[in-house]
């Protein structure tokens, strides 16, 4: 593994003008589809005709809701001809077909689409993918992402669970969620009072975190100074390197 974008590393608010999520690994995996990605994918001139697969975490809009964009993009703007991967929970077909009959029905497009639902596990060229149930909707799955060198790990949208101990254990980049400050109790996702809390279960080599805004990013960025290993926040047109 080479190098991950960072097309969205906000939340469902677009605070701070952040995208939605979205992260471009190795040129080939589209990881979650925000409605944004077409306008990052300019900002930041990045090429998506490379693009095999798109992995979905969950299907809440800031995530999935990207995705009709896209293939618009690839069937009229890159006249894409090789088929496309759709990898995701559970009915991702159904969700899909739902998405595009109510926003873009009829659309004929000129390559094939393949959707597959992850169970576990799943090989994809040289890659080995593996899925694990997240906390946050009924469907979330975190993806480990495997090749002969290197490995990332994302949580997508979760509370805390001890699935992401395993998810992380001994990963190279590892991303997580962060949404909050302060715990809200009830809520889906994480806080930075949690996260300082059991940053000592998770291990992974690179810890980032996604799905904030810049105040919280400042405060991540203070307590790494603190703590040299906390980890690093995301924004938008970064680049990972392995
Ligand atoms: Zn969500």
């Amino acid at each position: 593994m080479k190098e991950c974008i960072v097309l969205g590393s906000g939340n469902a608010f677009n605070s701070d003008a952040r995208g939605h999520c979205c992260f471009l690994l190795d040129e080939i995996f589209l990881i979650d589809c925000g409605p944004t990605v077409l306008i990052k994918r300019e900002e930041f001139k990045i090429d998506f005709s490379k693009i095999k697969i798109i992995l979905i975490t969950h299907f809440h809009g800031d995530h999935f809701a990207g995705v009709p964009f896209l293939i618009l993009y690839f069937q009229y703007i890159l006249k894409r001809k090789e088929k496309l991967y759709i990898l995701g929970p559970e009915n991702i077909k159904k969700q899909y077909d739902s998405l595009m009959d109510l926003i873009y029905p009829n659309l004929q497009i000129d390559f094939s689409l393949e959707f597959i639902e992850i169970q576990e596990d799943y090989d994809f060229e040289e890659y080995h993918i593996k899925a694990i149930p997240m906390l946050h909707k009924e469907e979330s799955l975190g993806y480990r992402i495997n090749d002969s060198q290197n490995s990332f790990a994302f949580t997508g949208d979760t509370k805390w669970n001890d699935n992401i101990i395993s998810l992380f254990k001994d990963v190279d980049v590892a991303i997580i969620e962060l949404s909050f400050k302060e715990k809200i109790e009830n809520s889906s996702h994480l806080s930075l009072e949690e996260l300082r809390q059991y940053r000592n279960k998770i291990q992974p080599k690179k810890l980032f975190f996604n799905h904030l805004y810049d105040e919280l990013s400042k405060e991540v960025e203070d307590l790494t100074k603190e703590n040299f290993n906390f980890g690093t926040p995301l924004y938008d047109g970064m680049k990972i390197h392995f």
